[in-house]
Formats: structure tokens, C-alpha cells, sequence
């Protein structure tokens, strides 16, 4: 019987341990969990009710979604789409309801139901918890390359592996899938394979910024987009303005998209807000038109954006409380129509969000058959989900790459189990 260990009982190892159960049977599948709980991450996402998955809507591009890895996802999601997984779920007692904003959750709206149904469809495979695994690597004819030979000293002749097969900690295993997560502290497990690894840096986080006046308006969301000054980064979405700087889907986007050059500045730089999500030119005319339609209105009461904001954005413009739209004149223009679509605040930081947060880096993409997900130095070890360089932004995007990857892995064994 052909044996396959799944490093990491979380969405992705889980999710392939059940496809391989419920379709190839005659393979005897082991799960090596480092923690005392199988899907304990899985049960705490979405807030407790899982965001499942997307149904793209909107995303015009995968890059969009996917800041790093989108071809792979590009596959793997023609392999195992968002409607396989609502499909999949639904079939395993999970039925998944739409939300307005284009994320899907199960409809009972509690993320343990999609722990037990992931549970119930591995049944079977042998889930050994609070064992985590310290070293994998290319096992030849018996012979455990890591324990008979200093990491440098390995013989040429022998490095490759004569057949497909690797130790796991001290077992033998014909097929081995690493699915574990987003490593913030690297992957030493891993160290005897030497594959390319792209160092972790964070990503979706909420912005630091020390501004009173921005401060005052804790609470206001608003539709905007904001961009990092000097870079092509950029974002759109409801931007939400907190206590300690900025948060919201628009930062979060904003953080995933730029969040290696951030970690290369220290989390400092410039961001701009464009509080209309528009371009100076149709911002002028929008407060032209509006100038000619009141002309002897104060300008601080016929507000375009939400008045505290509005009154906040005249001051920095400085622009008088009891300014009249005729007295505006071209200076004010300019001024207000800086402010509005290019609103600069010092960042001095990032902090952790609560709700949503990924890995960006990981096993390099270099490193991987992209139609496989299999080592292309080593036949037979697989990856899947956030150990892999590939990260989203929030909205059920990350889950969706750990059923989608975790699907590829587990369809790859499937038909190399049996040439
Ligand atoms: C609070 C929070 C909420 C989130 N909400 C959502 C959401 O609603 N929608 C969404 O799409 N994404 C969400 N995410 C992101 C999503 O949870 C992850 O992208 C996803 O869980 C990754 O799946 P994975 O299987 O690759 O890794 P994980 O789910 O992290 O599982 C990895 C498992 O491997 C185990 N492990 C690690 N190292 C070893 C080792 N050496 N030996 C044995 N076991 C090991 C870990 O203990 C863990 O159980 C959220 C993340 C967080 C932190």
C-alpha cells in the first residue's frame, strides 16, 4: 500500500487528505499536525464564519487577487474553481449563501461547520496531532540522506533520490504534501531539500498614522482609493478611519499589494488619499460645477464628502470656515482639489489586523511544477496553500488557493499513484 504523509492538518493539508480518501481509498494517508487541534485556524476565519471563497466578481485581473502567485492560481483554479468548492461544500452538508460583497459563507454563518465536514470527509486517514515534523527529505533505498550525512558532505552521486520516496521525521512515505501555512519564522523542516525559499514578510495590515485631525475622525468610512507616494501601489475600496490611522478593505489591499516593498522601508513612507476615487480633472469640475450652481453658499456647507471629513479636508486646504463658493477663486480650486485627491499622511507604521492575516513569501514558485504542484527536483513532494509564495488579498482569496492547490496535490498523487 502506497503511503502518503500531509504535513499540516490546516485548510489545505485537510482539504487533500479528504479528496484522497474519498477517491483513492487504497492509499493509506497520514496527517502530521504540530498543534493539538486539527483546522484550528480554519475555525477562527471570517470572524468565526469562514469566508470560504469569492465569486471574483470585479477582479479584472488574478494579479488583482492574487499579488503573488496568480499563475499559479490561474491553474489551479481551472482545476478546482470557486463554484467547485460551493459545489464541494454543498455536497458535504455545507450550503454556502453569497454576501453582497461578493464573498461566500456557509449559510449557517459558523466556520465549524466547514471543520466538520472537512473532518468527516477525511475519515480514515491517520491524524496524528501535537506532532510536528521536524525534517523531510529524499529518502533512497532506505538510506535517510540528512542522518547519515552532514547537510554539505551529502555524495553527489547519491543527492537524487533513486526512487521516490522520503522520510518524514523517522517514517518512510511514497508521497509527501507540505501544507504548513504562512511560516513568519522560515521553514527549517525543510532545510535538507535545499529549495529556493522567498523570505516571509507580513501582509494585510492596517496603517499607523499619528495625524489629531485624521484621528478626530475615527469611525468614518468612506469609498476612496490611497496609494503609497513615489510607487505604483495602489488601492480602492472603503477606506475606514480608526483611532490609530487607517484600516478598512482599501488599506488591507493597499498592504498586500506593497507588502515586501513596506517591509523594505520599515513600514514608512507616504500615503495618499484620493477621497473622491477620482482624477484632479474630474474632481476641478466636480467643484466647479458645484461652485457655479452656489455660488453665495458657504463652501464648508455644501460638502462632497461626509461634512466632518469635508471640514477637515478645507482646513488642510486652508480655506476659511465662512468662504463663499464665488470667493474660492483659482488658488482655493487647486488647493481643495489637492487636498480632495491627493491627501498625504506620514506613515510611521503597521499593526497586526486582528481579523485577516497572511504570509507573503514562502516555498518559491521556481521550485514547482505549476501544473503538479510538485518539486521539480523531487518527484513525489507536493505543496499546497500559504506555504507556497502565494497570498491574497482578503475576501476568501487565500482560502480559495488552499482548496484549489490542495485540490492539484491531491489529483497529482491520484494519477501517479497509479502509472
Ligand atoms: C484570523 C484569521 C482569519 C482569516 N480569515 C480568512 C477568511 O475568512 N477567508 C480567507 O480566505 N482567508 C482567511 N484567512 C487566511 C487563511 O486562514 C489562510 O490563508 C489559510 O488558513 C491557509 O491554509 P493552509 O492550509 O495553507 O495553512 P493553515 O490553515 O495555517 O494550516 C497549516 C497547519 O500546519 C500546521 N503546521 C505548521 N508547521 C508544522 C510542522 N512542522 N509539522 C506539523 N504541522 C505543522 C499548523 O499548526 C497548521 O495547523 C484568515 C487568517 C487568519 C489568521
Amino acid at each position: 500500500m502506497k503511503r502518503v504523509a500531509i504535513i499540516g492538518a490546516g485548510a489545505a493539508g485537510c482539504f487533500c487528505a479528504a479528496l484522497l480518501r474519498e477517491h483513492a481509498p487504497e492509499l493509506a494517508v497520514t496527517v502530521f499536525e504540530g498543534g493539538n487541534r486539527p483546522m484550528a485556524k480554519l475555525a477562527i476565519t471570517g470572524g468565526g464564519r469562514c469566508n470560504l471563497t469569492n465569486d471574483f466578481q470585479g477582479i479584472r485581473s488574478l494579479a488583482q487577487a492574487y499579488p503573488r502567485g496568480e499563475r499559479v492560481m490561474k491553474r489551479a483554479l481551472k482545476a478546482f474553481s470557486q463554484e467547485d468548492t460551493i459545489a464541494w461544500f454543498t455536497a458535504h452538508g455545507v450550503p454556502c449563501v453569497l454576501q453582497e460583497d461578493h464573498c461566500w459563507f456557509p449559510q449557517s454563518q459558523d466556520a465549524m461547520d466547514v471543520v466538520r465536514a472537512l473532518q468527516r470527509a477525511m475519515k480514515g486517514a491517520d491524524v496524528r496531532l501535537k506532532t510536528p515534523v521536524i525534517s523531510i527529505g529524499p529518502a533512497a533505498d532506505g538510506i535517510y540522506f540528512s542522518q547519515r550525512f552532514a547537510k554539505n558532505q551529502i555524495p553527489s552521486a547519491i543527492a537524487m533520490p533513486t526512487r521516490n520516496s522520503f522520510y518524514v521525521n523517522d517514517e518512510e512515505f511514497d508521497y509527501v504534501v507540505v501544507t504548513t501555512g504562512g511560516a513568519p519564522k522560515g521553514l527549517p523542516f525543510l532545510e535538507d531539500l535545499g529549495l529556493e525559499l522567498v523570505p516571509p514578510v507580513p501582509s494585510l495590515f492596517t496603517f499607523n498614522i499619528n495625524d489629531a485631525g485624521l484621528k478626530a475622525l475615527m469611525g468614518l468610512v468612506v469609498e476612496a482609493s490611497v496609494s503609497l507616494a513615489g510607487t505604483a501601489f495602489k488601492a480602492q475600496g472603503p477606506l475606514l478611519i480608526t483611532d490609530w490611522g487607517l484600516s478598512g478593505p482599501a488599506t488591507l489591499k493597499l498592504s498586500s499589494y506593497a507588502a515586501r516593498h513596506l517591509a523594505e522601508t520599515g513600514y514608512t513612507g507616504t500615503v495618499l488619499v484620493n477621497w473622491l476615487d477620482s482624477s484632479e480633472e474630474s474632481a476641478r469640475d466636480a467643484l466647479q460645477e458645484t461652485a457655479a450652481r452656489n455660488p453665495q453658499k458657504l463652501v464648508s456647507s455644501t460638502h462632497l464628502l461626509p461634512s466632518r471629513l469635508w471640514n477637515h479636508l478645507l482646513a488642510k486646504a486652508g480655506l476659511r470656515e465662512d468662504l463663499r463658493w464665488a470667493e474660492l477663486g483659482s488658488k482655493g480650486l487647486n488647493r481643495l482639489t489637492a487636498v480632495l485627491t491627493g491627501d498625504s499622511y506620514p506613515l510611521t507604521g503597521k499593526s497586526r489586523f486582528r481579523e485577516e492575516f497572511v504570509t507573503a513569501g514562502g516555498v518559491a514558485l521556481s521550485n514547482i511544477q505549476l501544473n503538479t504542484l510538485e518539486a521539480r527536483q523531487y518527484p513525489g513532494l507536493y505543496f499546497a496553500g500559504e506555504v507556497l509564495d502565494i497570498d491574497a488579498i482578503t475576501g476568501g482569496f487565500n482560502l480559495q488557493a488552499a482548496w484549489s492547490t490542495g485540490y492539484v496535490c491531491a489529483t497529482s498523487i491520484m494519477k501517479s499513484s497509479v502509472e
